[in-house]
């Protein structure tokens, strides 16, 4: 794992603290290092401290989210939730306030890396099949009773998402997040759009729906007509 702390009193302190517990370890002591050492031998894991001498904290998670997913861990001495809030959106996967003992850092870091090796093995799927719509994600096809659907791009991506979730409700910011890739704004009739298009092309409306339906004020789901 790569260490990425600036401090060389802390940062010797966790090297023999992470060794100790049987990590290999190395440490760096600026952002532009972390950044070097991630893409020549992508380490599993980061421990990231925020305050380094040649970056913003924040941007130096943001740059290493440029390059790589594997899970990273900030070390902040900020603890309030808007800048923690940040941070995670920003990719980290945990955050700790620092000062932590190396007994925390330690039960921490075998957390994430149990949760992203789970993550990795539950392998999704490349079809789903929902009733008779059959969902090709590798081959981004698309087919209804076994005829093929003419879809756009967008209109596959979104029928892709709600059919990895089948009868889950999922949230219209979650479906501009994940799908549009864009931040919720107040009103938003991007979705409205897509939607009236793929529900004309799979034969129901939103006064009659089928597959494709409204949960009012929440979001979207796809279901099984009964
Ligand atoms: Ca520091």
């Amino acid at each position: 794992m790569l260490l990425v702390e600036d401090d060389h009193v802390v940062r010797g302190a966790m090297l023999r603290s992470l060794t100790g517990r049987g990590h290999a370890v190395h440490a760096v002591g600026t952002a532009l290092e972390a950044l070097r050492r991630v893409a020549a031998e992508t380490p599993d894991l980061v421990v990231l401290d925020l305050g380094l001498p040649d970056l913003d904290g924040s941007d130096a998670l943001r740059m290493l989210r440029g390059i790589t997913d594997i899970p990273i861990i900030i070390a902040t001495a900020r603890d309030d939730e808007q800048s923690v809030v940040r941070l995670l959106r920003a990719g980290a996967d945990d955050y700790m306030v620092k000062p932590f003992t190396g007994a925390h850092l330690d039960a921490r870091i075998t957390t994430v890396l149990r949760r992203v090796g789970r993550a990795s093995r539950t392998v999704q799927p490349a079809v789903h099949e929902v009733g008779g719509l059959r969902i090709d994600v590798g081959e981004r096809s698309a087919e209804l009773d076994g005829e093929p659907l003419a879809l756009t791009r967008k209109e596959f991506d979104l029928l892709a998402y709600l059919a990895a979730r089948p009868g889950r409700v999922v949230s219209r910011r979650e479906l501009l997040e994940e799908v549009w890739q864009q931040p919720s704004v107040g009103e938003d009739q991007t979705i409205d759009v897509h939607l009236y298009w793929l529900r004309r092309k799979m034969g129901e409306t939103a006064a009659k729906p089928r597959y494709l339906r409204t949960v009012r004020g929440v979001g979207l789901r796809l279901v099984v007509p009964g």
